[in-house]
């Protein structure tokens, strides 16, 4: 049962992985297990033929790639490409709020979260702190409660008679996570709590004060197999972490003959246009580097890019909202994503080669273009098409509840996107 092991690991990197720098931690970690070298953006790089290396910029992106037997202009390179981040509601930088007695923390929105999920659930907070140490330098830490600190608790029905049938959500005024009781003028602040926290995690940093954070409450209930014959994979940011391991170990996995790359970029969900976002220049710095000005253009002719994101699986009691013959079935396959209006980057090219390799391997995949009368989603395929000129495809594992605080996807659909990116990567030819 190759695929429920595989879903363990998925599972326990999702339950790892609260944010987008533990994500990156968690994937440097995998990286390194299998011996490859960690590049620096300040060094001269000198890269060999046959090796693993990777990069990370701002610790919530990152660029592996094996540079294969071959040079790029002559092979082209495999890439995959998903995303890092996902919505979720992060700590104002004022963030106290003192109301009879309850201490309560500002929130802003990140992304489209879906945000009636986030009632009366167990919340934890992780990030990254920025603080200065003893010595007066300063250091960037990952923290993480790992248990329920906070929670938003839905108002009673008996004092919203109409919840039922038109409650709405202000983001400003219902959302603020109440963390405890303090006694009347206190005046604890929210950065002491954080430094208490840093001397837990990291009781050797010597440090002094905390100067800034990127901290967002997420679910504290593990991610779980569900259903009665565990079809069903149930977690928090299964988009696009889903897609980032399944991406990271094909790329590990593969025989590493070809060059391959795989790179996830934070900011998908804002848009993606910043220093390590798909709109930014970290993917093409690292191919300058790698490649060369030229032969960059020119492996870019021979190369192609399997952008990797959540579909949307039809859902049964919702189904007038998927076009007829495009409802994809959860545990039915990959489902390769089509709008010629470019939303999605997907050509009859990049589609041709998916289905050829998944058709090699006996594996199921689907279509999916949305009904003509609604708006489309998109995600970093089309972006990175249009930054670095490479045909491109758009797939994902289909999915429910997309953007919730707690999602819902099937357990052989990522073992089959597994197994269909690792012979991309070791495909001798992709464009
Ligand atoms: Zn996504």
């Amino acid at each position: 049962m190759a695929h429920v092991d595989f879903n363990r690991n998925l599972l326990f990197f999702l339950l790892k992985s609260p944010t987008p720098w533990h994500a990156v931690a968690q994937m440097t970690r995998m990286l390194d297990d299998a011996g490859f070298q960690p590049l620096d953006e300040r060094d001269v790089w000198q890269l060999e033929s046959g090796r693993g290396y990777y990069v990370v910029r701002n610790g919530s992106s990152l660029v592996a790639f094996r540079t294969g037997k071959e040079k790029p202009v002559e092979r082209g390179i495999r890439m995959v490409g998903a995303h890092s981040d996902s919505p979720c509601l992060k700590v104002k930088p004022n963030p106290e709020l003192r109301r009879k007695g309850y201490f309560q923390v500002g929130v802003e929105v990140y992304g489209g979260v879906l945000l009636n999920p986030w009632f009366d659930r167990d919340l934890s907070l992780a990030g990254r702190v920025t603080a200065i140490d003893d010595n007066g330098d300063v250091q960037d830490l990952l923290i993480d409660f790992r248990k329920a600190i906070g929670f938003i608790p839905s108002l009673a029905i008996h004092l919203d008679r109409e919840a039922n049938n038109s409650r709405t959500v202000n983001a400003q005024t219902d959302l603020p996570p109440v963390l405890m009781q303090v006694p009347e003028g206190d005046d604890t602040s929210f950065n002491e709590l954080l430094l208490q926290q840093i001397h837990k995690e990291h009781p050797d940093a010597g440090i002094a004060r905390v100067l800034g954070y990127e901290l967002s409450f997420y679910d504290a209930q593990p991610p779980a197999f569900v259903g009665l014959n565990e079809e069903f994979l149930a977690s928090a940011r299964l988009d696009n972490l889903l897609s980032c391991f399944v991406g990271l170990r094909a790329l590990i996995d593969n025989d590493g003959a070809e060059p391959a790359l795989f790179v996830c970029n934070d900011h998908e969900e804002v848009g993606s246009l910043s220093a390590e976002g798909a709109q930014g220049p970290f993917l093409s710095s690292v191919l300058d580097r790698w490649c060369g000005l030229e032969n960059r253009a020119r492996a870019i002719t021979r190369s192609m890019m399997i952008s990797a994101d959540n579909a949307h699986g039809i859902h049964p009691n919702y189904m007038d909202r998927h076009d007829e013959n495009h409802g994809p079935i959860i545990n039915q396959g990959p489902v390769i994503k089509v709008n010629h209006n470019q939303r999605y980057a997907t050509n009859s090219r990049s589609a041709a080669l998916y289905r050829y390799l998944s058709d090699e391997l006996g594996l199921p995949h689907q279509t999916f273009v949305v009904r003509s009368d609604m708006g489309c989603g998109s995600t970093i395929g089309p972006i990175t098409a249009g930054v670095l000129g490479v045909t491109t495809l758009d797939i994902g594992v289909p999915q429910w509840g997309m953007h919730s605080i707690r999602e819902l996807a099937g357990t052989r659909d990522s073992f089959i996107l597994y197994q269909v990116m690792k012979a991309f990567m070791q495909q001798a030819s992709v464009n």
